[in-house]
């Protein structure tokens, strides 16, 4: 008999049982024993399948990443990654070399605009940050050495809806990928592969998961594109962690539900801030007087105009703090996407870096509070917003 040393380490191994599971087991284990030298050689040289390491591949983040790429697309297929991050820099690094020239939006998402700016400009890449709403100057935006537009769905705080067939012709002339970041939407409210993207990507962090309890990220597209993507994340070590995995497993079989709803509750919000005195602008694609109403209606599922509502008090900085300061059910808290309302106060954190000059010229007013609709009732949402405008 061997010591009790030996035998706490090497318990009987775990029965196999031959039958499939309803829901994808954690499988938390870094790695995975080989019955021979010969089918860990095979494994490892791709001649056999077979799981070897859980960065390399893990079943409960490939079960993950298979079951959003089912939703954006019939021939699509995906990789998780450890936060939407970790997804973003994957594909730059996987696209991009040194003398590679992006044109990306001039309201990309803050981390997306440090990680170009920040990070990639030090290897020699060089970013062009356009008014994705102008296609004239997108394309005029396009040089040479360019290998990646990049896109987003929905922009935040101004929610501006990306013209995805346009700018995805514009890639397709340039012969470079089109990237489109569809973290606002979800698949539940559009899925840019059918509209000409080369790749989607996720934060999973925000509507995948729903719940505010796990981070994560998500890239989907042809199995050519994504096994360049995977070779990457392998590389990088951005791998999505089980547990997480399993957690944004759970909240995406209630996707379309809980987004159906968000929608539907942030389109009463809008509709009653639009018209209350106090309110100087509300920024949301499902009011007629969003300027991109009718390309969110062309692009969108019916009905589904997003769940993030911005709105802007009068009286500047000032007003918009205190209406974040008087919330009581909507919680002062950053991101989007999950069960319970947020709200932020965007010149003060999502956009602090900007001065009120530049607030202005993309249009965000100096209060503007961002307002990630949850899952209470629509009517209390409103009576929230409404005595947090004083
Ligand atoms: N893309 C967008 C549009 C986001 O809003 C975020 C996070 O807020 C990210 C990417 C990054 O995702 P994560 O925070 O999961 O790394």
């Amino acid at each position: 008999m061997t010591g009790e040393g030996t035998r706490s380490v090497h318990p009987p191994a775990p029965r196999q049982i031959a039958q499939r599971p309803l829901v994808a087991p954690i499988y938390r284990t870094s790695t995975f024993v080989f019955d021979s030298a010969q089918q860990m050689a095979d494994v490892f040289a791709g001649r056999e399948p077979g799981w070897s390491y859980s960065r390399t591949d893990n079943p409960t983040a490939l079960a993950f990443a298979d079951a959003v790429a089912a939703l954006e697309h019939p021939d699509a297929v995906g990789q998780a990654f450890a936060s939407g991050a970790a997804a973003t820099s994957t594909v730059l690094m996987a696209l991009l070399g040194a003398g590679s020239h992006v044109v990306a939006p001039q309201e990309v998402y803050a981390g997306t605009w440090a990680l170009l700016t920040r990070q990639l400009a030090r290897f020699g890449v060089q970013t062009s940050f356009v008014d994705l709403t102008d296609l004239g100057a997108v394309a005029a935006a396009v040089r040479p050495e360019t290998r990646l537009l990049w896109g987003e769905v929905l922009a935040n705080p101004t929610m501006t809806v990306a013209d995805l067939p346009g700018l995805s012709a514009i890639a397709r002339d340039a012969g470079i990928p089109f990237v489109v970041d569809a973290t606002f939407a979800s698949p539940a409210i559009c899925r840019p592969l059918e509209h000409g993207a080369d790749l989607v990507l996720h934060s999973a962090t925000k509507y995948l998961g729903g719940h505010s309890d796990a981070t994560g990220g998500v890239v989907v597209g042809s199995p050519e594109l994504m096994a360049s993507i995977r070779q990457a994340r392998v590389d990088l070590g951005g791998a999505l962690a089980p547990d997480e995995a399993a957690l944004l497993s759970r909240g995406l079989q209630t996707l379309p539900l809980r987004v159906a709803r968000q929608c539907q509750s942030a389109l009463t919000v809008a509709t009653a801030l639009a018209a209350h005195p106090k309110v100087e602008r509300v920024d949301y694609p499902g009011l007629p007087t969003h300027r991109d109403h009718a390309l969110a209606t062309q692009l969108f599922d019916a009905g589904r105009y997003g769940a993030v509502v911005t709105v802007t008090p009068y009286g500047g900085r000032e007003a918009g703090m205190a209406l974040l300061d008087r919330l009581r059910i909507v919680q002062r808290a950053t991101s989007l996407g999950g069960t319970v309302s947020k709200a932020v106060h965007v010149p003060t954190t999502t956009h602090m870096s900007w001065d009120d000059a530049a607030l202005a010229a993309a249009g965000i007013g100096a209060g503007a509070v961002r307002v990630s609709i949850g899952l209470e009732d629509a009517e209390d949402l409103v009576e929230d917003i409404i005595q947090a405008l004083g």
